[in-house]
């Protein structure tokens, strides 16, 4: 029974993980999500639902165009891929319930925002806003279905995430430009929103632990000027992953400790 939904989930993750790549592929220019419909960059030829399997299509093919042999770019399967093994693992997590719901379509959001930024730079506020937006309807609903985080905690969440970046974006600017971004300001917003108070603690620590290793890195390599933006969603979406999945357990354990 377990086997049965965990592969329902990984193959309803595919699915998603292939509409998602056409969203972060057209929402930041612009263009419609439905049309046109999917084709090979390189040739222009309208691709097929046999081509259009996730993951599978990409491995029969092994990655290349059935009408040019161009090698399509290996992301889309990747992300395919991601999403199914993240709902697959959100079974785990919260089971068949309520909870499952709000999970995979906030796994859906920080999947999207990720791939936006670590490409373009770019948070598209017609992506993350509308998220806030849900996330405080779902937390709202939460009295009739039981889901967390509830309505204050949510709220909580948003504040002090999108308090907290928005400081870390503003009070740079009044000396010099900030490495942040203001699409930051909102995704922060976002995964307070959606994980809520405390657990977005864990979701902003992580990212910026990971943020500010990340770009140690980069500048003692020399990929990177010490001046230059960091795409600092692709680490919130990375911790509001944990926060998501593991955030009341982490919380849980660190007051323990600290009796
Ligand atoms: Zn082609």
């Amino acid at each position: 029974m377990d086997i049965a939904v965990i592969l329902i989930l990984f193959l309803l993750g595919i699915s998603v993980g292939s509409f998602l790549n056409v969203v972060a592929d057209r929402v930041p220019a612009r263009e419609s999500i439905v049309r046109p419909p999917s084709h090979c960059f390189n040739c222009g030829h309208e691709l097929e639902p046999r081509d259009l399997v996730p993951v599978f299509s990409y491995l029969i093919l092994r990655g290349k165009c059935r009408y040019c042999g161009r090698p399509f770019s290996v992301r889309s399967m990747l992300v395919e891929l991601a999403a199914g093994l993240l709902f697959a693992l959100a079974f785990f997590t919260f089971g068949v319930t309520w909870q499952l719901a709000p999970a995979l379509i906030f796994i859906s959001f920080y999947i999207i925002l990720f791939i936006t930024d670590l490409e373009q730079g770019i948070l598209p506020h017609v992506i993350v806003y509308p998220g806030i937006a849900l996330a405080l309807i779902i937390a709202l609903l939460s009295p009739l279905t039981g889901t967390l985080p509830g309505t204050i905690s949510s709220l909580e969440g948003l504040a002090v995430s999108y308090g907290f970046f928005f400081l870390l974006w503003a009070l740079p600017r009044l000396f010099k430009k900030s490495v942040l971004d203001y699409g930051d300001v909102g995704m922060a917003g976002l995964i307070g929103a959606s994980v809520g108070f405390p657990q977005v603690l864990v979701a902003l620590y992580i990212a910026i632990l990971a943020g500010a290793l990340t770009a140690a890195i980069l500048i003692l390599w020399k990929l990177k000027k010490f001046n230059e933006p960091l795409q600092f969603g692709v680490f919130l979406a990375a911790g509001g992953l944990v926060a998501l999945f593991w955030g009341s357990e982490i919380i849980d354990a660190y007051s323990m400790l600290l009796r």
